[in-house]
């Protein structure tokens, strides 16, 4: 009898558990992707993280086709979804990778039960974590919200090593049932902007193998630097990838001690960001109410401003902070942005303009192809002083002088920005510094093409002190 093997977020065949499992209880294989958008609770998978699913599954469809396994897709909620395949395919049971946000978390323990009850088999693995979050505890055996802390107690247990999967040992039903197509799960928008995300990805398992090669051979070296400048390519771009498990941290981690990497100062900086991923995990998992509510609870209060039209121009990239203008438009064009200028983008929008984080944390989850909850949460709450391991309330990022020191040359923000591509590197952060002449050589008219600052540096900096004080006493 086959066993169903439940994909998720852990799109790929190598350093996968529940495919090895299922394989060494010696069982058929039939893969099976269920689109349960209801099951998402609150946060269904916005439209860039959808396009990027689209992809993975197409990939994903491809590489299984190859070992002569069909994906079964099906559409609708996950449980009655199972219960018409297991019946269909007369399977012993499901096997899955876990997940951790607090909407699967509940269905798939009520699942896993109601499977036990029916004496189907279930059981569940771990293959997007390097450990499992109720692995990792103070000495009081509580959940850490601090970084550092966490990562110590980490470094004291084992590396975990990739999941071998033998592909040769596969075995492979007769037949399978129906299965709607990808396209028929009405992931992709219709919509111009589809199209142009889809131009920066090459989605699929070999392709995140290779990001991570090239990554390895040519940028982690200088990556502890690097990382912090948005016009040159010096992070990875592998969160997407990760988020959907085409590849799982366990591989990575392989892979840089494979390169001989892994004491190097570039090499430990991307383990420990790997950290980060895994912090934010342990974070949602602990404290799952955290995607809705400040994990700082003083917080829920907090006075924030409601004003659409201030949210629409940080959400247009038209702030008239280039560095900030440069960031949002970046999202719209790629469905990414880098680290760095993501928390430039929201200390302006939480703390010069005082509007909540939760505002932007939607936004980043519609526009994101890496949208996670657990990663996007953190960010955000960072972002708002209200998290865990948060930003100090007193810190306002300038916008200028975080545009001078990563973005030196203006080059960032030429790229994404071109009203302003013609004007000379010492004002690109700052154009209304400009000389009359300047502005016009470079055809830049403030207020027209591109505009005024949305409001003031100093005085946006006083607003939020003094909002955020009230609060921190
Ligand atoms: P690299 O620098 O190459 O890092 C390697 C991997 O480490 C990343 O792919 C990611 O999985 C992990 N990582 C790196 N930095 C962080 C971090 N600060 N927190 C958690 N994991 C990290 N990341 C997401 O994956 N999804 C999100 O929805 C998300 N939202 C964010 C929102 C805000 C406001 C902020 C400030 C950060 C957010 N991040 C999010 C974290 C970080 O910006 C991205 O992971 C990173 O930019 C992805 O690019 P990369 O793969 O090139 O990163």
């Amino acid at each position: 009898k086959p066993i169903l093997l439940w994909f998720r977020k852990d799109l790929r065949l190598r350093d996968n558990a529940a495919l090895a499992a299922a394989m060494d209880a010696g069982r058929e294989i039939i893969p099976v992707f269920i689109w349960d958008d209801e099951g998402e609770g609150n946060w269904t998978p916005g439209a860039a993280s959808r396009l990027f699913l689209q992809r993975a599954l197409e990939s994903l469809k491809k590489d299984l086709e190859e070992h002569r396994l069909k994906l079964v897709l099906r559409k609708g909620d996950s449980q009655k979804a199972l219960e018409k395949l297991l019946e269909e395919t007369g399977a012993m049971g499901v096997y899955w990778n876990r997940r951790y946000d607090p909407a699967a978390v509940q269905r798939d323990s009520e699942i896993k039960r109601w499977l036990r009850e029916k004496e189907w088999e279930a059981e569940s693995f771990n293959s997007s974590l390097l450990y499992e979050p109720w692995e990792v505890s103070t000495q009081q055996g509580k959940p850490f919200q601090v970084y550092t802390p966490f990562w110590k107690r980490v470094g004291a247990l084992d590396r975990p090593t990739p999941i071998e999967v033998d592909l040769r040992k596969l075995r492979v039903p007769e037949s399978f049932p129906e299965t709607d197509s990808v396209a028929s799960l009405g992931l992709v928008p219709d919509h111009p902007w589809v199209e142009k995300v889809d131009r920066y990805w090459k989605v699929g398992e070999a392709s995140a193998e290779k990001i991570l090669s090239d990554f390895l051979e040519d940028a982690v070296d200088d990556y502890k630097e690097a990382r912090d400048f948005p016009a040159q390519h010096g992070t990875s771009r592998l969160s997407a990838y990760l988020h959907w498990g085409l590849i799982g941290p366990r591989q990575i981690w392989e892979a840089i001690v494979e390169a001989g990497r892994e004491k190097s100062s570039g090499g430990q900086c991307f383990i420990s960001e790997i950290g980060w991923r895994e912090f934010a995990y342990h974070v949602l998992y602990h404290f799952p109410d955290t995607p809705e509510s400040p994990l700082r609870e003083k917080y829920e209060d907090f006075p924030w401003e409601e004003d659409e039209e201030v949210l629409q121009r940080w959400q247009r990239g038209k702030t008239g902070y280039p560095i900030v203008d440069a960031g949002m438009r970046q999202l719209w064009e790629e469905g990414w942005m880098h680290n760095r200028v993501r928390m430039i983008v929201g200390s302006l929008l939480v703390k010069h303009l005082l509007h909540s984080w939760s505002h932007g944390a939607r936004w980043f989850w519609d526009c994101l192809v890496d949208a996670d909850l657990a990663s996007n949460t953190l960010g955000w709450q960072w972002s708002g002083g209200c998290g865990a391991d948060a930003a100090p309330y007193f810190r306002v990022f300038n916008p200028m002088t975080q545009g001078k020191k990563f973005d030196p040359e203006g080059d960032y923000v030429r790229r994404y920005v071109p009203e302003l591509a013609d004007l000379p590197t010492k004002v690109i952060h700052e154009p209304w510094e400009a000389s009359e002449e300047v502005l016009r050589e470079a055809g830049v008219r403030l207020g027209d093409n591109y505009p005024n600052p949305i409001i003031e540096h100093k005085k946006g900096r006083e607003r939020a002190l003094a909002a955020f004080e009230k609060v921190k006493g």
